[in-house]
């Protein structure tokens, strides 16, 4: 018996923990998630899982009830609403049709919920109906496919598992999958049987109880593991290689040739770690990494194959042709999904994912990252193998087909764009974070304070803690950008100071300096640095300068404040009519009197508003429209300016206070 390395590590099954899930349905839940968190078992909505159990139904006639896996749903965070409770006598009897076509099969099965609030169940629910255990589990684990994407891998998978598995030939999910499992386990499976391997595919485990049919996934995947340990093929990895340089330009010309072939603004992602890097400079990587994906399961997130190196253009007709080859009908029945790559390989980038979000684009690097494990290792066991063109496309078409029945929602405004925002972590410039990942954008929030950093954990959201007075800071701020989402399109220029009130022949130079430099020149330089960007941005670039009232109408005793805000002002200007040929707009808000921004005590307020014998919230609201401005609003009428309701404006100026009478 080999040494089960992987049942003492990755058995997360607790007992304390498994109590606290009472039934069959909760047992289910509570292992699904188990299965989820490993995602070298499961990665991103595959694998599903199952349970049967008897129901009675509107008669008061028992039913035999398979819950398995809606779709939509991932087993890391699967709940009891997530499973689809169909009628499982009826599947079984669906799996003895000599054929039936995937829209049927797919009808069979939302007409036998017993649910009408549940989702559309699995594609494999036919195929976990058949199997005769309570509880079912399949993953698409990385180390069984991994053997089974290699050469020989049939011949391997016997020697591994010998009598515990039934082992299936590749053939695309759906109805015809359900049937031949059916067969095959039916002539083949043995008192010994305790799962089932699909070549190219992925594995099944069964049994009478939760734990059961999890422990036994664990053993099989484990023993997988065990034999790729045995044969040197465990800890593939390339010999070291130097570092990345810096790529800023490179990364924000790919994006926007990427975004233009996409037909709209595209992230970006790269991942340059040694792992990614060592990997795009392989010597045999056209080899290895033309051959397509490790399981069909990944072909809609992935593609069939990456791009290696930078032609787009090339990898865009290359993948017309591979789509009119296997589908001539494909353009006109507009089934195509646009032609640009998802994973782009090349030796100075290292990988680089790209998402219509920054949260898929995120999903598409996971999914590769475990790609490039799998091929390292199949490799050093013998050979790689990918399914033939074929066999993917036909699940790419039928997943398309299957994104066509959804409905899909339309995207969001500032979907694959990139925003970045000074002054982030509080106020105005928070709000303007929030408004902007509302809108679909990814957004850099920059400041000095690493509250920041805190303030959201989500692939669309990137905090660089830095002061942009330190050139180096600007450099920082410029790659980490560039690196993580592959440009800029709007800059929201929002962070300054408002020193405490002093007449001029009191002001100090260093204080005069101290406030020219952060309200002034930091952002001639952000401008000025991010100019190339902004100029790549596929929409236009945009920018937003948060200025003040004090522009239109100082006050005493600001003279720094109001000078600084009155040159940014002058800057925007010259700004909107030098870069109107490259295409960035750029327009300034005049907020006033905006409370909520934690510059503003309720002390100082009350003692302010006392100053002139006003109550607080009559302060608040002393402007033409007796109205209070927010940094929401503010915020929320910066986003709107980057977007298409100002396409045609730049150099405005447009003040966000209630109405000021100096003003108007
Ligand atoms: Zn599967």
């Amino acid at each position: 018996m080999a040494l089960l390395v992987r049942t003492d590590m990755n058995n997360l099954w607790n007992e304390e923990e498994s109590h606290r899930h009472v039934g069959d349905v909760a047992l289910r839940v509570y292992t699904s998630r188990l299965l989820g968190r490993d995602k070298s078992l499961v990665l991103h909505g595959g694998g599903n899982t199952s349970v049967k159990v008897v129901e009675k139904n509107a008669f008061g006639e028992d039913e035999e009830i398979l819950y398995v896996k809606g779709s939509g749903w991932d087993l890391e965070k699967i709940e009891a609403t997530g499973f689809s409770p169909l009628r499982a006598e009826h599947l079984r009897r669906l799996a003895k049709l000599p054929a039936l076509s995937d829209p049927q099969m797919v009808n069979e099965l939302v007409t036998q919920l017993t649910r009408a609030s549940a989702p559309v169940p699995s594609v494999e629910a036919i195929l976990h109906a058949i199997l005769p255990y309570k509880f079912v589990d399949h993953t698409h684990a990385d180390a069984v496919v991994t053997v089974t994407n290699g050469v020989d891998g049939e011949a391997r998978i016997r020697e591994i598992y010998g009598e515990q598995v039934v082992v299936i030939p590749y053939v695309m999910p759906g109805f015809d999958l359900a049937r031949l499992c059916a067969e095959r386990f039916a002539a083949e499976s043995g008192p010994g049987t305790i799962g089932m391997v699909l070549l190219n595919h992925g594995i099944f485990s069964f049994g009478e109880a939760a734990k059961e049919s999890y422990e036994r996934m664990i053993h099989l995947v484990g023993l997988a593991e065990d034999y790729l340990r045995r044969h040197d093929a465990w800890d593939a990895r390339e010999p070291p290689t130097p570092v990345a340089a810096p790529a800023v330009m490179d990364m924000a010309r790919l994006r926007q040739e990427i975004s233009g072939v996409a037909g709209a603004p595209v992230i970006l992602s790269r991942h340059a770690d040694h792992n990614c890097l060592s990997f795009a400079r392989r010597s045999d990587l056209a080899v290895v990494a033309r051959q397509g994906p490790a399981t069909p399961d990944h072909v809609i997130r992935t593609k069939r194959l990456p791009m290696v190196g930078r032609d787009v253009k090339a990898y865009a007709e290359e993948y017309r042709a591979y789509f009119a080859e296997h589908e001539p009908k494909a353009q006109e029945r507009k089934t195509m999904l646009d032609p640009a790559p998802r994973v782009v390989l090349d030796p100075e980038l290292g990988m680089c994912a790209v998402g219509r979000t920054a949260k898929d684009a995120a999903i598409v690097a996971e999914i590769y990252e475990h790609t490039m494990d799998i091929i390292r290792r199949a490799t050093a066991l013998g050979g790689y193998r990918a399914l033939p063109a074929q066999d993917i496309f036909d699940v790419e078409y039928w997943d398309l087909e299957q994104a066509k029945l959804k409905k899909g929602g339309k995207p969001a405004a500032f979907a694959g764009e990139v925003a970045l925002v000074t002054g982030a972590a509080s106020g105005i410039g928070k709000a303007c974070v929030e408004s902007l990942l509302a809108r679909g954008a990814a957004v850099v929030g920059v400041d000095l304070n690493p509250a920041i950093e805190t303030l959201y954990r989500r692939p669309d959201y990137l905090a660089v803690t830095c002061d942009l007075t330190s050139p180096e800071a600007m450099t920082q701020v410029l790659e980490r950008t560039a690196d993580r989402f592959g440009g800029l399109d709007m800059l929201v220029l929002n962070a300054g100071i408002f020193p405490g009130g002093c007449r001029i022949e009191s002001l100090a130079s260093d204080e005069w300096r101290r406030v020219m430099t952060i309200n002034l020149d930091v952002n001639q330089s952000l401008m000025r640095e991010f100019h190339p960007l902004l100029k790549l941005a596929p929409r236009g670039g945009r920018v937003v300068v948060i200025g003040s009232k004090n522009v239109l109408a100082p006050g005493p005793g600001a003279a720094a404040y109001s000078a600084s805000k009155a040159a940014l002002n002058q800057l925007a200007r010259v700004a909107a009519l030098e870069w109107g040929s490259d295409n960035i707009r750029i327009n300034s808000l005049h907020p006033n009197a905006v409370f909520d921004t934690g510059l503003w005590t309720e002390e100082v307020l009350a003692s302010r508003a006392k100053h002139y014998g006003l109550t607080v919230d009559e302060y608040k609201r002393n402007n033409v429209l007796k109205t209070e401005v927010t940094s929401r609003d503010v915020a929320e009428l910066a986003a709107e300016l980057c977007g298409p309701l100002f396409a045609k404006t730049t150099g405005a100026q447009i003040p966000v206070d209630g109405g000021n009478d100096r003003v108007i």
